[in-house]
Order: C-alpha cells, then structure tokens, then sequence
C-alpha cells in the first residue's frame, strides 16, 4: 500500500514568497458587502446609471466575482487539499506538466494575466498527483498579481511540498495592460522562469526542460 501523506495548508503557506497583505479579520460575506459599496461609487462617479436593470447588479456581481473567483487565492482556505505519496517506484526522472492554464490578475492595472506554465520537477522521495499541480498553479494565480512573484510562488510551494530542490516553472503570459492600454501591443508575451537545483546547475537538464517550454503542443498554442 502506498502511504499518503496530507500536508497542512499553513505549513505549506509559511515556505512560500507572500503576497503583501494585511489581516482586516473580515469574513467573505463582509467583504462583498463593502466591495460592493465601493463599487457603486465607481460606477456612479463614471456617470454610469445604476438604476439601470442592466448595471443594476454590478457592484454586487463584481464583489463576488472578486471575493469567490478571481481574488480567491488570497485565502488559504481556498488552498488545495495537497497530499503526496512515498516515491516508492523510486521514479528519478523529469516529470513535466505543460499548457497548464494561468489565469491571473496583474495587481497594478487589475485587469487579466492570460498565460500557460510549463511546471517540473524530479522526485526525490516523494511524488505528488499531477493534478494538484495546476490546482497550486491555479490558487496562486487567483490573487492580484506581478508574473515574477506567481512563478516564484508555485516554484516555493513545489520545493517545500515535494521535498526537493529540482522544480522548475516556466510561464508565458499575455498581459492585457500591455494589450489593452498603454503601448496596446497585443503580441508580445512576457516570459518568466524560476529554475532551481538540477535544473539550474545542469546544462543537460535545463536544456530538456527549456525544450518543453518552447515546443508547440497540438492546438494548444500560445
Ligand atoms: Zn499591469
């Protein structure tokens, strides 16, 4: 029988690069509520008409848009439930998820972080469920955001969690403040990468990675 391990959030938490935050003690339901008052006042300065059947839910459909989905990496409540396994196969190659979908928010503009990640590792005495690799890509992704610190996010997470040092993360990510406002280039991308142990130091390793990084997958294309 292969032992699970489940590993405890704060635990976890504690090992990795913070977001800026402070604690306001506020509960979820507070939170939209005061959102969403603010929110009125944003629209309505913006001359918008809130009477409107149209607008009328807005303030309130943006606060719990913020609170449940796209700002709620910010409580780690909402953190997967993580568990790994002994690595009892004794796997020591490279395992590597691609195309895993990173949709952020860039905390200077609050508007879309649109990206994939290319996430590594190469297990030492613990393997964990792939799955549960998007899942953390996917809550540190749901806080307002600057790329460098999501990357290095997932990757502190990973080394902590897994027990190694030998993770690798790659992100290519569209920001739509640089496509939306201000130089409006809606090509470029911006890339990002928090290399660690082997794949730091080894030639050999960091070059399979990077090749994972930059090869197409079928329809998937960036
Ligand atoms: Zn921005």
């Amino acid at each position: 029988m292969t032992k699970e391990i489940r590993l405890a959030t704060q635990a976890i938490l504690d090992h990795v690069t913070p977001t800026p935050t402070v604690h306001n003690g506020l509960s979820d339901q507070q939170k939209v509520d005061i959102i969403a008052g603010h929110f009125k006042e944003i629209l309505t300065t913006l001359g918008l008409d809130l009477e409107n059947d149209s607008l009328k839910e807005s303030p309130t459909r943006i606060a719990r848009m913020y609170v449940h989905e796209v700002f709620k990496g910010l409580n780690p409540e909402h953190f997967p439930k993580i568990t790994v396994i002994e690595n009892d196969m004794k796997y020591d190659q490279m395992i590597v998820v691609r195309d895993v979908t990173v949709l952020s928010t860039c905390e200077h503009h609050f508007v879309t972080i649109d990206g994939k990640a290319t996430i590594a590792y190469i297990p030492n005495k613990k393997v964990i469920g792939l799955s549960k690799i998007n899942r953390i890509a996917d809550f540190f992704s749901r806080r307002p955001q600057v790329q460098e610190r999501l990357t290095k996010q997932i990757a502190d997470c990973l080394t902590h969690v897994l027990e190694t040092e030998n993770v690798a993360v790659h992100i290519n990510a569209r920001h739509y403040c640089v496509i939306s406002r201000g130089v409006q280039d809606s090509h470029s991308t911006t890339i990002t990468s928090d290399l660690r142990g082997d794949f730091k130091r080894l030639v050999e390793t960091r070059s399979e990675f990077l090749s994972h990084c930059t090869t197409k997958t079928l329809g998937l294309e960036l």
